[in-house]
């Protein structure tokens, strides 16, 4: 197939674009269509304005004449169809996008059968050379109707050429330009068409690599934040978390708790129960606490193993308690059989407690250390309790 059979067999059976892209498309080249035309109406306004004053003063000083006459009123006509859509379009009365293009294809269909008329009466190719050039050039077209446009434009200018009263040679000379002059601007419509198209596929899929990649990132984020067994926070999501509520809490002195908990004799559970009745005890404990940690100032997270810690903005000692009071009873309730544990018939869970208004000196290690530390007091001085450290390592036993 060489070009020209590509580029007719392009128009007859239409541009190939991707599966699900049509309607994108079309938006597009709507939105460079109204583009242009925003942009070109204006000056063709002001051309047309320009040329029926220049046709005003000749008919002013030769006299209103057959043929001035005739561009006075084309033009008057043309001005105002043209201003008419200029305001529709620019106040969006109206317009969507089938109007528009009935606009554009209509005052494409004006321009050309008249600058074709004008330029067979005045034996004078130019003007309509530069008309569907400029037409076929600043809007993407649909080549299909813009063929069908300029066809029946040549056919009606073809077949008036011979009832001109002008000789053979013209006759076939303006024969063969129009005829080129239309087949060149379906040829550039085509191109703009094509070139367009691939611009606009391009972009779209651009897009939608960029909506896939950002999908991604939010997927891979979450996953590098969250626990796989439990779904909670993670230790790296844990170190930000407490970063930033540290930092907070020492720019707002406020006061900040954190609690640490751990399972009982988990170790026993997993040699008597096995690794998987492990996981989930591990998952069920999770549960319970993320049931209890929902507030907008509570953070939950997998601190390791069979460890989870708690970080409450904007709480004191006083709501720290009670957080460990309600973590306790809650896995107390959950009943999960444990028949190792030296402490109770169930799994339970031990809590370390620290909370403290920390100042710009503090060191944030010690403030984790000291909830260790109580944890740690919590499971020597018996577990299935908790402990609330103080600043001095003196840890005090609340229960
Ligand atoms: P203590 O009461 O002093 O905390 O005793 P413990 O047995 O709970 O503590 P230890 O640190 O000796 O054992 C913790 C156990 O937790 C050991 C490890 O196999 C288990 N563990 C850690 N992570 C997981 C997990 O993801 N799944 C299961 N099933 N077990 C885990
Ligand atoms: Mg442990
Ligand atoms: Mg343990």
């Amino acid at each position: 197939m060489n070009s020209f059979q590509r580029v007719i067999a392009k128009i007859m059976h239409g541009y190939q674009i991707p599966q699900g892209m049509a309607e994108s498309c079309r938006e597009e080249l709507y939105k460079i269509n109204q583009a242009r035309f925003g942009r070109l109406a204006p000056l063709a306004l002001a051309a047309l304005t320009v040329i029926l004053a220049a046709f005003f003063v000749n008919a002013f000083m030769a006299g209103f004449e057959g043929p001035v006459l005739a561009h006075i009123i084309a033009n008057s006509a043309y001005l105002v169809f043209l201003t008419c859509c200029f305001f529709l379009w620019k106040k969006q009365w109206f317009v969507d996008e089938k109007l528009f293009k009935f606009f554009v294809y209509t005052i494409v269909f004006i321009s050309l059968f008249w600058t074709g008329v004008l330029s067979v009466l005045e034996q004078n190719i130019a003007c309509y050379a530069m008309g569907i050039l400029l037409f076929s050039a600043v809007f993407t077209l649909n080549p299909r109707i813009f063929l069908c446009l300029q066809l029946s434009i040549l056919l009606s200018l073809l077949a008036t050429i011979p009832f001109l009263n002008i000789n053979h040679f013209t006759i076939l000379s303006n024969y063969i330009n129009i005829s080129f002059c239309t087949f060149l601007s379906v040829y550039i419509a085509h191109l703009a068409f094509c070139s367009t198209l691939e611009n606009i596929i391009k972009k779209i899929t651009i897009e939608q690599q960029n909506l896939e990649l950002k999908e991604l990132v939010v997927k891979l984020k979450d996953l590098s934040e969250t626990d796989s067994l439990t779904l909670l926070y993670n230790r790296r999501k844990f170190n930000s978390i407490m970063r930033e509520e540290w930092r907070k809490a020492v720019r707002s002195a406020a006061s900040l708790v954190l609690i640490i908990v751990d399972v009982d004799f988990f170790k026993k559970y997993n040699d008597t129960y096995g690794h998987l009745k492990g996981d989930d005890c591990l998952v069920q404990i999770s549960q319970a606490l993320k049931s209890n940690f929902l507030r907008a100032n509570e953070f939950l997270a997998r601190y390791g193993g069979e460890e989870f810690a708690i970080i409450m903005a904007n709480s004191g000692i006083n709501e720290g308690v009670s957080a460990c009071r309600r973590v306790i009873e809650a896995i107390n309730a959950l009943n999960i059989p444990h028949r190792q544990s030296l402490v109770s018939d169930f799994v339970t869970v031990s809590a370390g407690l620290m909370a403290d208004i920390p100042k710009a000196v503090d060191s944030l290690e010690d403030f984790i250390n000291c909830a260790d530390q109580a944890l740690y007091d919590a499971k020597k001085t018996g577990r299935n309790r908790y402990v609330v450290a103080d600043k001095a390592w003196n840890a005090i036993i609340e229960r």
